[in-house]
């Protein structure tokens, strides 16, 4: 956070200073493997951030409108999203915060049982980089308790809410004995974290902005955000990057939201990204988890 004035001036930074900054957490070893489960040439990887109503209370914010648009998430978006995913046997990994668990406990239950992965998400989708220290490691362990509380199942990975990785995130990650984190994006394929220089042996599932849905579909009334990208367009977007994924053997990963994705006019884009890799000889489709594990156990 860059909220005190610095007495030095980043171009008057000490070349350690600015080493320091840059080495903290950085991307080790790649994690690519010659060929996925099952002799598969590419994996897809499709990851569902269940904020729900946290996108309005992590600001303080009293919404109703927007708590109610929270709601279309989870009683509309994820029964749409978990019935397609049913239809085409496709796993997925869904990331709930703590409170979005709280008040939908049943749909993580189905979630489960229907086979899919949860991950962590943070409490009320709280900003990492603006928490002490123990204050993120608090909510941290909470946020892992309260889904293993409700669900049965430990969660094993971490999506950092917005992405956003404090200086803390990556220790207590490895203290919290995580598998991976999926909030980076040093590259496409999986590889290790270094912690300053050191290896953790927790891997990266690295994430990209132009393959998260809400970039181009979301809205706000009041601010001047607006969607700016028509669905076949978006499709095109990930379809492309799909197509690039197979080609170098590698991972296809994406990031959607119900309350998002959910829509009568945008689901189709699931569906049609589904078909499409199924077209192609040789594509897994996996949770997060078991494309880490893969990428960790059979890298070349
Ligand atoms: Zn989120």
């Amino acid at each position: 956070m860059a909220s005190k004035r610095a007495a030095v001036e980043p171009w008057q930074w000490p070349e350690e200073q600015w080493r320091r900054l840059v080495n903290h957490v950085r991307a080790g070893r790649r994690l690519a493997p010659d060929r996925w489960k099952d002799g598969a040439r590419c994996a897809v990887a499709l990851s569902f951030d269940s904020d729900h109503e946290t996108n309005e209370l992590r600001d303080g914010g009293q919404s109703i409108g927007r708590l109610c648009w929270g709601q279309y998430g989870s009683r509309v978006g994820v029964p749409r999203i978990l019935k397609l995913l049913a239809r085409y046997g496709v796993p997925a990994t869904f990331y709930v915060p703590a409170v979005s668990a709280l008040l939908h406990p049943d749909e993580q239950r189905r979630v489960v049982a229907e086979g899919h992965e949860i991950g962590i998400h943070g409490v009320i989708h709280e900003l990492n980089s603006a928490l002490p220290h123990k204050g993120e490691r608090d909510l941290l362990l909470r946020s892992a308790d309260t889904l293993e509380q409700i669900t049965g199942v430990r969660p094993v990975g971490l999506r950092t809410p917005s992405w956003d990785f404090s200086p803390h995130t990556l220790a207590i990650e490895k203290e919290m004995g995580l598998a991976y984190d999926s909030s980076l994006m040093a590259d496409e394929d999986c590889y290790e974290l270094l912690l300053d220089g050191e290896a953790t042996g927790i891997v990266e599932l690295p994430v990209e902005w132009v393959r998260d849905d809400a970039v181009y579909f979301m809205m706000h009334r009041f601010q001047s955000l607006r969607p700016y990208t028509p669905p076949p367009d978006v499709f095109d977007v990930f379809r492309r990057e799909l197509d690039a994924a197979y080609e170098d053997g590698g991972l296809f990963q994406l990031t959607m939201h119900p309350h998002v994705i959910g829509y009568r006019s945008r689901i189709w884009i699931i569906e049609e990204l589904i078909r499409h890799a199924r077209s192609k000889p040789g594509v897994w489709f996996a949770t997060h988890a078991q494309v880490v594990d893969w990428a960790k156990h059979h890298a070349a």
